[in-house]
């Protein structure tokens, strides 16, 4: 396959990918220790299409990814129609949750609305290849990750500025249309 010349510059993944380097840190949810104030506080903070859920902020790990939409409306219904889901009430992205004692109140088990293998590319990955990827696989948004661990995200727009970028474009022109 030959190159395209308009993406032969050599911007990686970690250039385009966000957060930048003086942003803040990626917005992400743990697997199993956060509770259902956590996650609508979180909600309520940022406006993302979606969240990388990982094992836990320490190990940065990557279990899966999921969509604002899908977590408003799971944790709204459970609220309203799942016995003894309240604010305290801790939120299960994992296959299997732990007894819990009977005193503390119902866990929330949202495994179902994980995706559990989003795309995801390494930090060193060319934009060259991460632009084909989300051309011929209609992506919405890949993770980064480095050595295992998770580092950042591209969005289909993110794609789009970049590619606008590099050929002094009108983004809504050249990607998918
Ligand atoms: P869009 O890129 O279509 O506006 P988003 O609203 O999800 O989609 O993302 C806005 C910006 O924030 C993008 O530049 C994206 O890379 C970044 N972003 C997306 N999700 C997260 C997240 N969970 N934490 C930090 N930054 C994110």
């Amino acid at each position: 396959l030959e190159a395209k010349e308009e993406f032969s510059h050599k911007t990686l993944a970690m250039d385009v990918m966000r957060p930048r380097r003086s942003d803040p840190s990626l917005t992400v949810l743990a697997q199993d220790s956060m509770a259902v104030e956590d996650v609508e506080a979180i909600i309520n903070e940022t406006t993302y299409s979606g969240y990388p859920v990982v094992v836990s902020r320490e190990s940065q790990r990557l279990v899966g990814f999921v969509l604002r939409r899908d977590l408003i409306i799971s944790i709204e219904n459970a609220r309203k129609k799942q016995d003894g889901i309240v604010s305290s009430s801790v939120i299960y992205f994992t296959d299997h949750s732990p007894p819990l004692p009977p005193s503390s109140p119902s866990m929330l088990k949202l495994r179902s609305i994980l995706d559990l293998s989003p795309f995801t590319v390494t930090d060193q990955t060319p934009m060259e290849i991460v632009v084909d990827i989300f051309r011929k696989l209609g992506l919405r948004q890949c993770l980064v990750t480095h050595n295992g661990k998770l580092l950042g995200i591209i969005t289909k727009k993110d794609v789009l500025k970049h590619i606008a970028q590099m050929a002094n474009q009108d983004p809504d022109s050249i990607l998918f249309n």
